[in-house]
């Protein structure tokens, strides 16, 4: 292997380049990424960078010079729009091609939006710096914002915004925010979170209808509302950005199909990130995992394996989300749980753990950041449910 190109400037692209070098690889390393930006941080964007400014040099995950550094080509603004297998190229958007031997594919994932109509105002998301500065550019004390979904980013999106000074409104179709992700009754202490702090969240509900009105926008819900708007988020969930793969022979269903190793159906390519899929043995499971953490470990997985070190990845995913002072940790896996045990719970703290085939699957903690470790222990040592749930918690519980 000579030449590496690592298709997505952002986290698990950067930390494949870093292990690369890292690894001994002297060979060429180009980092092809869509944005114009050097690759920066995304969870800031709706917590302290949508608070205090967005400022683009602050969000950045290495300084100019790191890339100069470690001899890391820089492809930026340019999207890699076909893969050519055969010939080993990838074509960019300005119609050049970049030639490699090794392939990492890190295009992570987009934010889902929702169908434009014909008089629609403009509906924002929150994906990128771009987005933060547009979406910071109309935050003013007093405004009315309506978030749709009440998924991690538009929960923590809405607590930033209050301490901004606007009203917030969340119309979210399930009984609870969260509730696919981390199941009623944690959904449920989540919306008390935001009542307290005046967020009202407009519970199985739907829009209907969003149309503009001066500078903003009128909503119709499902219930019957009507609700007027000075600004409008949609907060619906991302998804994996492969379509430039197609007819490449790169498997592809719902994010890159990966062995265990991070490799793909083609030789010589790889996947990291919100864009892999892969089997991870500790759960019997194919997942995608859209978390920081996971693109790191990936990141730098997959350019072990490129350089003929593969092992399989079967990292215990992680997860934070800060919304005011509430500072929740999740480790595992909640989604496909069929048991959850309450073992902590008040208006500040609180500990749920999530099983399945008899096994302890997830847990989470919200302001008991000493719990974590030890179940995150239990989730890699596939400790029996009954063992875990009956265990006195370490905070009294
Ligand atoms: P991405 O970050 O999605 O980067 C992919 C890059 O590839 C982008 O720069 C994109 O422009 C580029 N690209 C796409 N297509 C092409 C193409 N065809 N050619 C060239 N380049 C392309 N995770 C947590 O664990 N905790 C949090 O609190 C948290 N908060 C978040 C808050 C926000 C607002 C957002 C948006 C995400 C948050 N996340 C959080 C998720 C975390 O940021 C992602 O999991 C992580 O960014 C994934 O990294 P990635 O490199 O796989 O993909």
């Amino acid at each position: 292997v000579r030449r590496i190109a690592i298709v997505g400037g952002s986290l698990a692209g950067v930390h494949a380049a870093e292990a690369l070098r890292e690894h001994g690889f002297e060979g060429d390393v180009t980092l092809i990424s869509a944005e114009n930006e050097l690759p920066y941080d995304r969870p800031p964007l709706s917590k302290e960078a949508l608070l205090s400014g967005v400022a683009v040099e602050r969000l950045s995950l290495r300084a100019p010079e790191w890339y100069e550094d470690n001899a890391i080509t820089t492809r930026l603004g340019n999207a890699a729009v076909q893969l050519d297998t055969a010939r080993r190229t990838v074509l960019l958007d300005d119609g050049t091609t970049v030639g490699y031997d090794g392939l990492v594919i890190a295009t992570g994932s987009r934010a889902r939006r929702l169908p434009s109509t014909e008089n629609a105002p403009p509906v924002q998301v929150l994906r990128s710096i771009e987005d933060g500065l547009r979406l910071r550019e109309r935050l003013r004390p007093g405004r009315h914002l309506v978030l749709i979904g009440a998924g991690f980013i538009g929960l923590e999106i809405a607590a930033t915004v209050r301490q901004l000074g606007l009203d917030v409104t969340i119309v979210e179709v399930g009984l609870v925010p969260l509730s696919r992700a981390l199941g009623d009754e944690v959904g449920a202490w989540f919306r008390a979170l935001h009542a307290r702090n005046g967020v009202e969240i407009v519970c199985t509900c739907t829009v209907e209808t969003i149309e503009r009105l001066g500078d903003g926008a009128v909503l119709t819900l499902s219930n019957g509302r009507v609700v007027n708007a000075d600004v409008v988020v949609a907060g619906v969930g991302a998804s994996p950005v492969t379509e430039w793969l197609d007819g490449s022979g790169v498997q592809t269903t719902n994010g890159v199909v990966c062995h265990s190793d991070l490799s793909t159906s083609v030789p010589g390519v790889v996947a990291a990130g919100d864009v892999a899929r892969w089997y991870n043995p500790l759960f019997d499971e194919e997942i995608r995992v859209e978390h920081w953490t996971n693109a790191v470990e990936q990141g730098r997985r997959a350019a072990h394996t490129l350089l003929g070190h593969g092992e399989a990845f079967s990292a215990v995913p992680y997860f934070w989300t800060d919304q005011y002072e509430a500072r929740m940790r999740f480790v595992g896996r909640a989604s496909a749980a069929s048991e959850v045990a309450i073992k902590e719970l008040d208006d500040d703290r609180l500990v749920a753990l999530y099983g399945r085939d008899g096994l302890v699957r997830g847990a989470v903690c919200v302001n008991v950041p000493r719990e974590l470790a030890r179940y995150r222990t239990a989730i890699r040592d596939q400790v029996l449910w009954g063992d875990v749930t009956e265990a006195p918690s370490a905070i009294g519980g």
